[in-house]
């Protein structure tokens, strides 16, 4: 999930919002503004009850923070680097780079978020007591109420056991305790992740059909989420663990053809692709890395324009090629290959000259030939926290 608006950071740690956002916080209002607070309590203004949404809607916002923000720095206490928190669409991530390196540290980090809601929950609860025996107005009462009831739900969901949620992390520190071995604890996490989606589509789909209406489609939506990030997840954790250890130079193809990126497409087709084998060609100007050009790219320029373009212009430019050095871990450099390089990266040595190419072929044979060689346990990727935004009983627009 990639950030859309930066917010600022908060103890080192970058905070932002994908637009995505948006939509939950304009579903929570209206459902808020015009459904629930004016059914529990009649008679107020029109723009009291959307002040309240509004209020309720940035507070619930947030709680999401706190509760990544536990993850995070408790990542951090653990030696995991976080890159930073995002909330969008379905709640909030927060973005570890690196897996935790025992099942303890994998708890800690997994339990802290649900036990931040909590904890939050517990202060907006302590808060509508106190605001209610001080005969506060029955509107805020409401508001208090409300967000330390969407708190608690926000902690309980979460714990289900089912990666990505932060239950399922639970799980696969459990399973990685008693089993011993990471990668099988991580599967099955991910394969009650897949059944917990499965579950909520169901069970969405099922209230869609009894009239509840708008809350069913967001499980049907979060249950797709779920699927998609589980199967995922359970398809990481084999490769990593396929190719835990392996270095860079020992895939990459080595001494792959360059091309200069003042040359012409039809240059390249002409005395290079048609020569040669690769798919991949990097584009160096002065010894540098100026670019990559794929077969793919090659074949979408358009015939009449390739003898006028020149490879700079159809090349993904070279600050978006992934790149790495021989000596880097091969489990660190593939979840930065996707983009416009169609799956490849490029291989510099300690001058920035380019020594090698990795593309998909040479990922899948050496995940073959880690087959051949057995495998050894490792890392899949980071969570995610999923809201469930209302009260799906009075909340049918
Ligand atoms: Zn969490």
């Amino acid at each position: 999930m990639r950030e859309s608006i930066r917010l600022g950071s908060i103890a080192g740690i970058r905070i932002g919002f994908h637009y995505s956002v948006l939509v939950i916080v304009v579903i929570l209002v209206v459902g808020l503004s015009f459904g629930r607070f004016p059914s529990v309590h009649p008679g107020l203004s029109t723009w009291a009850y959307i002040v309240a949404g509004v209020v309720s809607a940035v507070l619930l916002l947030v709680s999401l923070l706190v509760h990544e923000l536990a993850h995070a720095l408790v990542a951090r206490r653990n030696g995991i680097e976080v890159s930073g928190i995002t909330l969008w669409l379905l709640g909030g991530v927060a973005e570890l780079r690196g897996e935790p390196r025992s099942a303890g540290a994998d708890l800690r980090i997994a339990v802290v978020g649900p036990l931040a809601s909590l904890a939050v929950g517990g202060i907006f609860a302590i808060a509508a007591v106190v605001t209610s025996a001080l005969s506060g107005p029955g509107l805020g009462v409401e508001t208090l109420a409300y967000l330390a009831g969407i708190n608690g739900i926000l902690a309980v969901f979460n714990l289900v056991p089912a990666a990505p949620l932060d239950g399922g992390r639970v799980l696969r520190a459990f399973l990685w305790w008693r089993r011993g071995d990471r990668t099988s604890a991580a599967v099955t996490a991910a394969r009650a992740g897949r059944v917990f989606g499965f579950i909520l589509i169901a069970l969405g789909f099922l209230q869609f059909v009894v009239g509840a209406g708008f809350g069913g489609l967001w499980l049907v939506l979060i249950g797709l989420f779920l699927v998609g990030a589980a199967s995922s997840e359970e398809q990481q954790t084999r490769v990593n663990a396929a190719l835990h250890g392996i270095r860079v130079g020992e895939v990459m193809t080595p001494d792959p053809t360059v091309a200069d990126a003042t040359s012409t497409v039809q240059d390249l087709i002409d005395e290079v692709v048609l020569a040669h084998r690769f798919s991949t060609y990097p584009l160096v100007e002065d010894g540098r890395l100026a670019g990559l050009v794929t077969l793919n790219r090659v074949r979408s320029a358009p015939p009449g324009e390739r003898a006028r373009l020149r490879l700079a212009d159809i090349a993904c430019p070279p600050d978006q090629v992934p790149t790495a050095h021989p000596d880097d871990l091969l489990t660190d450099l593939l979840p930065r290959m996707a983009g416009c390089t169609d799956g490849r990266a490029v291989v510099l040595g300690a001058g920035g000259q380019v020594v090698g190419v990795v593309s998909p072929s040479d990922i899948s044979r050496a995940m073959q030939a880690s087959d051949l060689r057995g495998t050894r346990p490792y890392p899949p990727p980071r969570g995610a926290d999923l809201t469930v935004p209302h009260d799906k009983h009075r909340w049918t627009p």
